[in-house]
């Protein structure tokens, strides 16, 4: 029988902050081209270009040793979430959206919920916050397909509004089933929705949140920064989201050179 690792009965998580947080250095470099997205729409699907700095690819992991079974798991939770009827949106939606990503690189993206484009796909971020999103992995030298990005509802909210209390917490024993099963070594939360549930702070706003290194069920880092989606409303935004992302490269291949690899 499926061992359920994360039920929706599930007490809340606990969550600790480390004790010195540290706030990410402003960048000595000007960020790179995902700061010459053009606004409006179209966005450019161009790679990232030479004019822009681009951080060296960070290698893929090695599969971990159960790795099949993990992704038995996810798939079948995939199939639960994809009749899944726990809250108004189900009345709404064309269809749930889940992850994508490979989980090779064990960096985890968190998002809010499915916008227009992602109902329509049935994949996390595919609109123009995703195309976003992808110039901002390739500039900081994560894969774009193998890193594991899901969001905090999986169903979209009509008219992209907010996501309700209720239904967040209706939703999110998916996310943390999804979180033990990829068992990422971090996980950047996208805004604050996603930054409130995964620090455990839900009252904090984001200035309080982002740049600064939290943990998760005491355990995997979380490391909040702004939505792609805001950075499309205030660019003058990415240079702190520049910022953020060296901090979760460094953390990111700091975590290997502590655990020897
Ligand atoms: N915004 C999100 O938070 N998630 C998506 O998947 C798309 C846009
Ligand atoms: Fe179920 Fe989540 Fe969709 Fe609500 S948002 S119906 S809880 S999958």
């Amino acid at each position: 029988m499926r061992r359920p690792l994360v039920s929706a009965g599930d007490a809340h998580p606990s969550y600790s902050e480390i004790s010195s947080v540290r706030v990410a250095p402003r960048s000595q470099t000007a960020p790179p081209t995902f700061s010459s997205v053009p606004e409006p729409s179209p966005v450019s699907t161009a790679p990232v270009s030479s004019r822009g700095k681009k951080l060296p690819l960070i290698p893929l992991e090695p599969e971990l040793s159960d790795h099949a079974e993990r992704a038995a798991r996810l798939a079948a939770i995939a199939k639960d979430v994809s009749v899944c009827r726990k809250c108004v949106l189900c009345e709404t939606r064309t269809q749930t959206v889940f992850a994508r990503g490979t989980g090779r690189t064990r960096v985890m993206f968190v998002g809010e919920a499915p916008g227009a484009d992602e109902d329509r796909q049935g994949s996390p971020f595919v609109g123009r916050a995703g195309q976003l999103l992808d110039q901002i992995l390739d500039a900081a030298g994560f894969d774009r397909d193998s890193v594991y990005v899901a969001n905090i509802l999986k169903c979209r909210p009509p008219g992209n509004r907010d996501p309700r209390p209720e239904e967040t917490a209706a939703c999110t024993a998916y996310l943390e089933a999804q979180i033990e099963l990829v068992n990422p070594k971090v996980i950047c939360a996208l805004g604050r929705h996603a930054a409130q549930f995964l620090t455990g702070k839900p009252d904090a706003p984001m200035g309080q949140l982002r740049g600064r290194i939290f943990y998760y069920r005491e355990r995997i880092m979380v490391l909040p920064t702004y939505h792609p989606a805001a950075l499309l409303r205030n660019p003058d935004w990415k240079r702190v989201v520049w910022d953020d992302m060296q901090l979760l490269r460094r953390e990111y291949l700091r975590s290997d050179e502590a655990s020897g690899r």
